[in-house]
C-alpha cells in the first residue's frame, strides 16, 4: 500500500514537472458584451511543447493570451506556469513570471525608431539600470547578448538598422529575438504570421518551431489558418467562441474536426471534447 501511494506521488510529481502551462476553469466576458470571450477552458501543455491555437477571427485567441501573460485578470479559473499560479502571485514573484512568458504580435510591436539591437536590448529592460536606459547606453554584455539572440535568428547583419526600414517578415524575426532575448519559458506567439506573406510566414514558423526544439522553450501559436497549424503543430487546440472545440494531436485531425472550430453555430459546444 505505501509503495503503491510512493508510486502514485512520483507519478503525479513527475506529470506535474512535465506540465509547463495548465489552464483550468478559464473564464472571461468583457463589459457590455453579451457572451463571454473565454468560457471554463482547461487544458495543459507540456514543457517544451509546440501547440498551436486555432480559431475564426473572435474565437478567443488573443484573449486567451492576454490572460496567460497577464495583460488583462480573467474572471474565474486558474493558470499555473511551470507549477507556479499567475492569477494568485503578486509582486517581484509575479513579475519573474511574466518576465519568463514572452509575448510576439501580429503587428510585431517593434519601436520604430530604435535600431534592431536596440528593440532587442528592449527584453533586457528589468534588468537595466534607469540611467543606462535614458542615456541608451547598455553594458557590453548586454549589448554581447542581444547581437547572439539575433545571430540566433540570421538577423544580426541588420543590428544597426532603424526597426521601420525591415520588411514585415524580418521585423518579426527581431521580434522572435527580442523574445529569446527574454530568456523566456513560454512564447506566446498571437497571430505571429497574420500579417506576413506566405514565404515570409513559412520563416518565422520555422524559426519558432526550431526555438521550441532547441531551446526547450514552450510555444503556444495562435494561427486562423488550418493550413499551416497542420504543417508546424504537433497538436491543435481548437477554440470556437470561447470554448474548447476540439483538442488533438495534428495526425488525428479530421474534416468534422475543422467543422467544430469554424462551424458559427457552436455557442454550446463542449468545452473539453477531445
Ligand atoms: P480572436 O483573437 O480569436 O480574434 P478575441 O480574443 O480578440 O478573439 O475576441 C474574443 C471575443 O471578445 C470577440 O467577440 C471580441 O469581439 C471580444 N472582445 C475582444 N476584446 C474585447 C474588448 N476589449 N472589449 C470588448 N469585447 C472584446
Ligand atoms: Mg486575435
Amino acid at each position: 500500500m505505501t509503495m503503491l501511494k510512493t508510486h502514485l506521488k512520483t507519478t503525479e510529481a513527475q506529470t506535474e514537472a512535465a506540465t509547463m502551462i495548465r489552464v483550468r476553469g478559464l473564464s472571461k466576458q468583457y463589459a457590455k458584451t453579451d457572451s463571454p470571450a473565454l468560457c471554463e477552458i482547461s487544458f495543459e501543455v507540456e514543457r517544451g511543447a509546440f501547440v498551436t491555437v486555432l480559431g475564426r477571427s473572435g474565437s478567443g485567441k488573443t484573449t486567451l493570451f492576454r490572460c496567460l501573460n497577464r495583460l488583462i485578470i480573467p474572471d474565474a479559473g486558474e493558470i499555473l506556469i511551470d507549477g507556479h499560479s499567475l492569477t494568485r502571485l503578486k509582486g517581484p514573484a509575479l513579475r519573474d513570471l511574466r518576465q519568463g512568458v514572452a509575448t510576439i504580435f501580429q503587428q510585431f510591436n517593434l519601436i520604430k525608431r530604435l535600431t534592431v539591437l536596440e528593440n532587442v536590448l528592449a527584453a533586457r529592460l528589468p534588468y537595466i539600470p534607469l540611467w543606462r536606459i535614458m542615456l541608451r547606453e547598455f553594458s557590453r554584455p548586454d549589448r554581447e547578448w542581444a547581437y547572439y539572440c539575433l545571430e540566433r535568428i540570421g538577423m544580426s547583419e541588420y543590428a544597426g538598422r532603424r526597426a521601420d526600414t525591415l520588411s514585415g517578415g524580418q521585423q518579426q524575426r527581431v521580434a522572435i529575438a527580442r523574445a529569446l532575448a527574454q530568456q523566456p519559458i513560454v512564447i506566446l506567439a498571437d497571430e505571429p504570421i497574420a500579417s506576413l506573406d506566405p514565404e515570409s510566414a513559412t520563416i518565422v514558423l520555422e524559426e519558432l518551431k526550431a526555438i521550441s526544439k532547441t531551446e526547450g522553450i514552450t510555444v503556444l501559436c495562435s494561427l486562423h489558418q488550418e493550413a499551416f497549424a497542420l504543417r508546424y503543430g504537433a497538436r491543435i487546440i481548437g477554440l470556437n467562441r470561447g470554448h474548447i472545440a476540439v483538442d488533438v494531436p495534428c495526425e488525428h485531425f479530421t474534416a468534422e474536426q475543422r467543422d467544430l472550430i469554424y462551424s458559427v453555430s457552436a455557442s454550446n459546444a463542449p468545452s473539453n471534447l477531445s
